[in-house]
């Protein structure tokens, strides 16, 4: 950064700088005056990012990185001539902690932190300026953190649901299983599970075709969802495997459920290829409540042995 000399010796004057906008105090002017420009080339940083400054922008673009500390890129903002950077540092006499680099050639006007306030005690038109500054960097700022956390809201979505059916997926389930188990046994309330699985989807595939597969798989995932109370969930446990997790209904009233949900698959029309005799799909269904002392592994083991012995009986069947 090197000094080229003072504001009064420049060709700028207060009239060009945001914050300095309507002061017309020759005493203030005189102050600015006997201030040091610099002149930064292109890409190059300010390095005395611990000394509270106040910078203005003459000319060129400064970019200022807002959080160097991670790293995130995402909180840059840019610099144009009239305006300022640093001004927080100077109010809350903190360390800049933002990076600023020239995007091209900079003058830029120094003006050092005790000048600052006293300028502050001197002028309420500075002072005006500064607090509308302040409020517009405030309001940006929050505006930023809503948009981050709508997007980290979407992509902790993203992260559990499932892309083909959109029910939740595993690592929703292995996220909230235990906490609903926890919470039925605190309140003594039961806890049902239907773990429900295609039946000889294999040969659907190799009949349609994957693709129609997909389809077929998306389209029971639909049927088993609408299919359900507001209160459940549905979760892609696996391939073509389901799981509707229930709480507060005990077994006989989530075999009520399941029979609901095998009727609704088998009369479903889940591949509308009218070449094809219907039904074209059923699923098998294990039925398990949360026994006394048991916990979520013990509950999907006996959905499990359920849903087995439904195949075993011949399919497009409850077991529980
Ligand atoms: P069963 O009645 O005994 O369940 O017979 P099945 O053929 O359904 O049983 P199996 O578990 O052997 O086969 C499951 C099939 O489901 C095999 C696999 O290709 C298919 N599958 C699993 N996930 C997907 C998927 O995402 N898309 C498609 N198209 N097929 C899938
Ligand atoms: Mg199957
Ligand atoms: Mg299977």
């Amino acid at each position: 950064m090197e000094q080229i000399g003072t504001f009064g010796a420049s060709r700028y004057t207060a009239r060009d700088l945001q914050l300095f906008r309507g002061e017309h105090d020759p005493a203030v002017a005189a102050a600015l005056a006997a201030c040091t420009v610099v002149r930064l080339a292109c890409g190059q940083r300010i390095e005395d990012g611990a000394r509270a400054r106040l910078y203005i922008v003459l000319s060129g673009m400064l970019e200022i990185a807002s959080n160097t500390l991670t790293g995130d890129d995402e909180g840059t903002s840019r610099i144009l001539p009239g305006e300022s950077a640093g001004e927080q540092a100077v109010l809350d006499d903190a360390v800049n902690l933002a990076a600023m680099t020239a995007l091209e050639d900079c003058e830029l006007l120094v003006v050092e932190s005790d000048l600052v306030w006293e300028l502050i005690d001197r002028s309420n038109v500075l002072a005006r300026n500064l607090l509308r500054l302040l409020s517009f960097r405030v309001r940006a700022a929050n505006a930023l953190l809503r948009r981050r956390q709508k997007l980290g809201e979407f992509y902790r979505q993203l992260s559990l649901n499932d892309g083909l059916t959109g029910l939740y997926n595993r690592a929703w389930l292995n996220e909230m299983l235990p906490k609903l188990v926890a919470r039925a046994r605190q309140d003594g309330a039961p806890l049902s599970l239907v773990m429900i699985d295609l039946d000889h989807f294999k040969r659907f595939n190799d009949t349609h075709g994957h693709l129609a597969g997909d389809a077929a798989l998306s389209a029971a995932a639909n049927v088993i969802r609408s299919a359900l109370r507001p209160s459940d969930f549905a979760v892609r446990y696996g391939g073509e495997e389901m799981l509707a997790v229930l709480p507060d209904t005990n077994a006989e009233l989530a075999t009520i459920v399941a029979e609901r949900l095998c009727l609704r698959l088998r009369a479903a029309i889940v591949f509308p290829d009218m070449r094809l005799a219907l039904p074209h799909l059923t699923g098998s269904f294990g039925v398990a409540c949360l026994a006394p002392g048991g916990d979520e592994r013990s509950l999907v083991a006996d959905a499990d042995a359920a849903l087995y012995r439904a195949k075993q009986a011949g399919r497009d069947r409850v077991s529980a």
